[in-house]
């Protein structure tokens, strides 16, 4: 893991207490760093102190979209300590360590009430801000955390919890979500389309629960580490992968159970389509830009019974779950991490982020 320290505080005027640093986006690729006002919280809410925040591929997304959403703090993979409370609060007190989610269902609406809950009016809008429009606000020293996220996304964390490894609780409860749409046994085949930081979740959680994964990586740093997360086989394309099932014979060529596709890529959807078996699952990660298409064959939906499925966001009654397998360690979690930066190098944080050929995986940025 690498800790550095571009950057150089120096650029900055000394606090006067009332303002912090943060990672501001005015439209553009970059962020830039500002003193910004410390939020205010309200009797109910609480302000933390960010020790680390990770970069989500969301972020990048959120950068040079057009039009612009500006000003804003991004940043929502984060841990940190309760800095002050509101008069209401009574369940946190100063110096408390957790992690808390940017979104929270309502828990009574339609959606809610019918298991979608990532679909709720309310999961839509953020809990979480540093200033300006609530956008997670990570990415900065103080974050104001609103009560509904405190009292129903919140983890608590026990004192020698690593913040690092803490940091990771908000994107792998996104995965133990999607991994618990999956209809699988222990001895299932599952077929994992790109190991970064994402697909090597799937592949370490997959394979705790004894599934057979495969994984397809052309990265090869990323396929060497997807091993030592317990894919029992890694190919650099899925030619490879199919040649090889080809020469396993009957049960290679019947198809994997599940295949799951990481990389936001056209071309890896139908492949996963190609790759499953009749009856089986292929499940959709992070293929949220609206606006691209692919072409679906019905028969292969009526006739061979594929389902093709997605995945959003978190389930808050799953929080509790990730964390117990987070801190168990029975995969290397750590070494997802690859660097943690401070917030002066955060537009080389997100460059590191941007290019799997850095060798980077999961970047944290300690504020
Ligand atoms: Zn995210
Ligand atoms: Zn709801």
């Amino acid at each position: 893991m690498i800790r550095d320290a571009r950057g150089s505080k120096a650029a900055l005027p000394p606090n006067p207490e009332t303002t912090m640093r943060a990672a501001v986006y005015r439209g553009g690729r970059e962020l830039l760093i500002e003193r910004i006002p410390i939020p205010t919280i309200n009797p109910d809410e609480i302000l933390l102190r960010v020790v680390r925040c990770g970069v989500c591929p969301t972020d990048l997304k959120k950068l040079g979209s057009d039009p612009p959403v500006s000003p804003r703090v991004f940043g929502h993979e984060l841990a940190g300590v309760v800095a002050q409370t509101g008069t209401e609060v009574v369940d946190w007190q100063v110096g408390d360590r957790l992690v808390v989610l940017h979104h929270a269902p309502c828990g009574t609406c339609h959606y809610c009430r019918h298991g979608s809950s990532a679909q709720c009016p309310e999961y839509r809008k953020t809990g979480l801000t540093a200033g300006f429009e609530p956008a997670g606000g990570g990415f900065a020293e103080y974050v104001r955390v609103g009560a509904h996220v405190l009292n129903h996304a919140s983890v608590r964390l026990s004192d020698p919890t690593s913040f690092d490894v803490a940091a990771l609780i908000e994107p792998m409860s996104t995965v133990v979500k999607a991994i618990s749409r999956l209809r699988i046994a222990a001895d299932s085949v599952v077929i994992v389309i790109g190991q970064g930081p994402t697909g090597l979740m799937f592949t370490g959680l997959l394979s705790l629960q004894g599934v057979r994964v495969r994984t397809v990586e052309p990265n090869r740093g990323r396929r060497e580490t997807s091993q030592t997360f317990g894919a029992s086989e890694a190919f650099p394309s899925v030619d490879d992968l199919v040649s090889a099932a080809q020469r396993a014979g009957d049960a290679g060529s019947r198809g994997a159970d599940a295949v799951v596709v990481t990389a936001s890529s056209a071309t890896a959807i139908a492949q996963a389509c190609q790759l499953v078996r009749a009856g089986g699952q292929a499940l959709l990660f992070g293929s949220t830009h609206p606006g691209s298409s692919v072409p679906i064959e019905p028969s292969m939906i009526c006739a061979r019974e594929i389902d093709i499925i997605g995945s959003y966001g978190t389930d808050v009654r799953l929080l509790d779950e990730t964390a117990s397998v987070l801190f168990a360690s029975l995969r290397p979690w750590s070494r997802l991490i690859s660097h943690v930066l401070p917030l002066e190098s955060i537009n080389y944080a997100l460059e590191l982020a941007r290019n799997p050929e850095s060798g980077a995986l999961k970047v944290l940025v300690a504020p």
